[in-house]
């Protein structure tokens, strides 16, 4: 712990706002991970002096949204989390909302259903923030983040504001060029068109119903364990390699969807990636084909 470091975080943010040895398990859907050094939840204004100081005192830093695609590890994380839930401001002007990092996907689609519009029913109940859903490109039911993104705001890791067009994002399936170039989501601009709202309410709750009845949302999950392989289904694959139920401390794969891991009874962050890694090797010396993990895998193990 740097105490420097510490207080002059305190100066640029207010009480509350900054803790230490924050367990990161209340900030992740798996519910599992240790403690971040340092855990800071600025406002708009005060990231990028946030992050001047993280340079200034060479503490690594990383974002969360709503820690819905994320492992961490046991041990926690060095240096710095910075989550966005302050940063949720949601805007509309004619067609185009424009939605801060850490807006919910869902309050999202919701002012946008209240609006009368169209085009992101299919991702209101994807459990993550604006922000991860721009750095995963998010996407379900023939819906993805790239169909509907006009732009993005991010700042650099040199503190810089920069806008993105869509190209500029590198959008491909549960990728962008966010993270290799370690910029922070700021906010984002929707592209959507008029539709009719009742319409747009009525099958945003039809997709929550096939949500409901498909995945195991009783328990802690990051959703989707694994990428599509590629001519493949990964929880078939799981399925067929007889690994529906199996188990690593609590730490299971689903019974109701394979496709999903699950944190069954307190799994650790280390029984979750073991298991991942057995499912990953069980598949691939049934079929051949190495499964890739959709989830982020981050702090020490
Ligand atoms: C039950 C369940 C169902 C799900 N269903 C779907 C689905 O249908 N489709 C789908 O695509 N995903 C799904 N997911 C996965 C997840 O919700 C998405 O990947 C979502 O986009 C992650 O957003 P987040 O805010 O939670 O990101 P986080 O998990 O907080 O972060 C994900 C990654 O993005 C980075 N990051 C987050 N915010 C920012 C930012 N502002 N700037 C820079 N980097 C940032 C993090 O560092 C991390 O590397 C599901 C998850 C669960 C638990």
């Amino acid at each position: 712990m740097d105490n420097n470091f510490i207080e002059q975080l305190q100066n640029v943010l207010e009480e509350g706002q900054v803790s230490l040895q924050e367990p990161m398990e209340r900030h992740t859907t798996f519910r599992a991970g240790g403690p971040a050094d340092y855990f800071v939840r600025p406002k708009r204004r005060q990231i990028q002096p946030v992050v001047s100081l993280c340079r200034q005192y060479q503490v690594p830093w990383m974002v969360i949204g709503n820690g819905s695609n994320l492992l961490v590890g046991d041990k926690g994380v060095r240096g710095l989390v910075i989550e966005l839930g302050r940063m949720a401001g949601i805007s509309v002007e004619g067609d185009v909302v424009q939605a801060e990092a850490g807006a919910l996907l869902s309050a999202t689609a919701r002012r946008a259903a209240e609006e009368g519009l169209t085009g992101m029913e299919f991702a209101a109940g994807i459990p993550g923030s604006i922000g991860g859903a721009v750095v995963m490109n998010a996407g379900a039911y023939g819906g993805e983040m790239c169909h509907i993104i006009k732009e993005a705001t991010v700042l650099t890791k040199e503190g810089e504001e920069k806008s993105l067009s869509l190209p500029e994002l590198e959008l491909g399936y549960r990728k962008s060029c966010i993270l290799k170039n370690q910029y922070i989501v700021l906010e984002a601009r929707l592209q959507l068109s008029a539709g009719d709202k009742e319409t747009v309410f009525q099958r945003m709750a039809e997709l929550r119903d096939r949500r409901t009845e498909k995945q195991p949302l009783e328990y802690p999950s990051a959703g989707s364990t694994f990428k599509r392989p590629e001519g493949y289904f990964a929880g078939k694959l799981i399925q067929d390699s007889g690994l529906r139920g199996y188990q690593v401390g609590g730490a299971q794969v689903s019974e109701k969807h394979c496709g999903f891991v699950i944190n069954k009874e307190k799994a650790t962050a280390a029984e979750i990636r073991q298991l991942i890694s057995d499912v990953q090797d069980r598949v691939e010396g049934q079929f051949g084909v190495r499964l890739e993990p959709e989830v982020k895998f981050t702090g020490e193990f």
